[in-house]
């Protein structure tokens, strides 16, 4: 499985791990000979929002890997101390320089494969000023029928945008639970 095997050295005191289940434990981890740590590894949260303005959504091209050259919806690891809203809005800033409104969660998608958790919130434009970072090499607004769904970056980004027109077609729209295989 991804993600698993990946620690080499203690954390605690630079010793060599080695992989083992600890007593009491139903689950490998990586144990230090030396002192003795077990260290736990657990699913990371990506944290973003669905910007919309009018009848368009906002996508960022990427500027780095991986990935780079295609579309995506502003993201990225949720940082110590933060919530999941600020950390989507910190993203949304720092991907798009973007100004949004939260209006709630709109999709979490577990992402067993790579140990990920995502978390997407439709936001509203507040203008159309985008001033995007070093992730992005332009952030521009897309209708519908002009989103790059061949050039897509992530599949939840793809989930989390077929679900947005859906919903908006329906006239309403809920909070959707899913699991990217
Ligand atoms: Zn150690």
């Amino acid at each position: 499985m991804l993600g698993s095997r990946h620690i080499k050295h203690c954390r605690a005191c630079g010793t060599l791990v080695e992989y083992r289940v600890p007593s009491e434990d139903n689950r490998e981890r990586a144990v230090c000979g030396g002192c003795g740590t077990v260290h736990y590894e657990n699913p990371l949260n990506v944290v973003g929002t669905l910007p919309v303005w009018e009848d368009q959504v906002l996508l960022c091209k990427r500027n780095i890997e991986p990935r780079y050259g295609l579309w995506t919806l502003p993201a990225g690891f949720m940082e110590i101390g933060e919530t999941t809203e600020a950390g989507a809005l910190r993203e949304t800033d720092e991907e798009a320089g973007a100004r949004v409104e939260l209006q709630g969660l709109f999709t979490l998608l577990n992402v067993v494969r790579v140990s990920q958790v995502h978390f997407f919130y439709r936001a509203r434009l507040l203008d159309t000023t985008f001033n995007p970072g070093y992730e992005t090499i332009e952030a521009r607004l897309f209708r519908e029928d002009e989103v790059p769904w061949e050039q897509l970056a992530f599949r939840t980004v793809r989930e989390t945008l077929h679900r947005y027109f859906d919903d908006r077609r329906r006239g309403q729209f809920g909070v959707h639970f899913a699991d990217i295989v």
